[in-house]
């Protein structure tokens, strides 16, 4: 019996050699031991199998447990498969591969039929849009082509992501490290009460998803820091719900360096504010206004400050409201503007915000021609 520690031995150096996951090493081990079994009941004798010192029930128990082993672990591998396919990794979103015109693509295209059907779809769900002067088809049609990452699945976040989502913005990116709190549920009405402890971009996307099948989303659970310009980059929009000054400038940075709109709005008791920062169309950015992480207790997060719940649903709607006429190219938007809504009053009034030629982000970044 002696062999049988070897063997098991060398399919654990081999699986580390070949770099095999758990499951194949365990349908490996289990292949030696059938081939063990079969070798012993076909020994003539009983003496032989008692020689080697060859116990059938502790051998076939021992088979019980590996085949478990492996049941549990191709089950654990399926759900895994399943959610990468459904959501994608953190490494690679799951988008859509979008092709050169020419090139060939990867997925049979649809027939003209079924695309005959969703553009039927598209009609009717999006007619209040189409008969507007401002939008239109050419405006829906660029809705569909857009892509908007929202940061944070919040107060903001959340009723922003619903009405783009209606709005039928094409692919929606929703990052958010949280999970949904029963706290949360107050103001985050995107959320139900049996949502509470998922994760928050997950949840809210299938809320979204619900809402319009036709439209892309994809959650990501991390929080967006200076670093991710990459990410940034992949859309031409970014909508910022966060509430951390620290979040706030470094995504306002990020997005500065990849020359991304970032419409930015902010809530605390009664009163909100937001605007939208395009240094690379000449507009100012966050550093411009806020160079300086306000005084520790000076803008206390909701947390310490409490919020009135309907307020996080007008400041968002607005920032989403920004988002469509900043896509499809309706009215003015909030670049150099920043609208202050007072909800304890039901005042509003405007600002305008000047470019800091000084601006330790935006000052010597490069231009961009505005879009015709
Ligand atoms: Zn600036």
């Amino acid at each position: 019996m002696a062999l049988l520690p070897i063997a098991i031995l060398s399919i654990l150096g081999l699986s580390w050699w070949m770099g095999w996951g758990v499951l194949r090493v365990l349908v490996a081990i289990f292949i030696v031991w059938v081939v063990v079994l079969a070798l012993m009941l076909a020994a003539p004798a009983a003496e032989i199998r008692a020689g080697l010192g060859f116990d059938p029930q502790l051998w076939l128990a021992g088979g019980m447990l590996l085949g478990l082993a492996i049941g549990y672990f191709a089950i654990v591998g399926r759900l895994r498969a399943e959610a990468e396919r459904r959501w994608g990794t953190e490494d690679a979103p799951r988008f859509m591969p979008v092709a050169a015109p020419d090139a060939p693509s990867a997925t049979p295209a649809p027939s003209a039929e079924a695309r005959a059907k969703t553009e039927d779809q598209a009609l009717d769900r999006y007619a209040r849009h189409i008969v507007l002067r401002e939008i239109g088809g050419p405006g829906q049609a660029k809705l569909r082509d857009a892509r908007v990452l929202l940061i944070g699945a919040g107060g903001l976040g959340a009723p922003a992501a619903l009405y783009l989502a209606g709005a039928g913005v094409g692919r929606i990116t929703l990052a958010d490290p949280d999970t949904v709190s029963v706290s949360n549920l107050q103001r985050q009405i995107i959320y139900r009460t049996a949502d509470a402890g998922r994760a928050k971009g997950m949840a809210a996307a299938e809320a979204l998803r619900a809402l319009n099948p036709l439209i892309d989303v994809h959650a990501l659970r991390k929080r967006v820091t200076a670093e991710d310009i990459d990410l940034i980059a992949q859309h031409d929009l970014v909508l910022d719900g966060s509430d951390q000054f620290a979040d706030r400038a470094a995504i306002n940075a990020a997005c500065a360096r990849a020359g991304v709109p970032l419409i930015a709005g902010s809530i605390a008791q009664w009163e909100g504010q937001l605007t939208t920062y395009d240094p690379a169309r000449g507009a100012p950015c966050m550093a411009c206004i806020f160079p300086q992480a306000p005084a520790p207790g000076l803008a206390p997060a909701c947390a310490e400050a409490g919020v009135v719940g309907p307020l996080p649903g007008v400041i968002g709607a607005m920032m989403a409201l920004e988002a469509v006429k900043q896509i499809t190219g309706a009215g003015e938007g909030l670049a150099g503007q920043m609208l202050i809504f007072d909800g304890l009053y039901g005042e509003t009034r405007r600002i305008t915000l000047q470019r800091d030629p000084d601006c330790p982000v935006c000052s010597g970044l490069a231009q961009r021609a505005p879009e015709a």
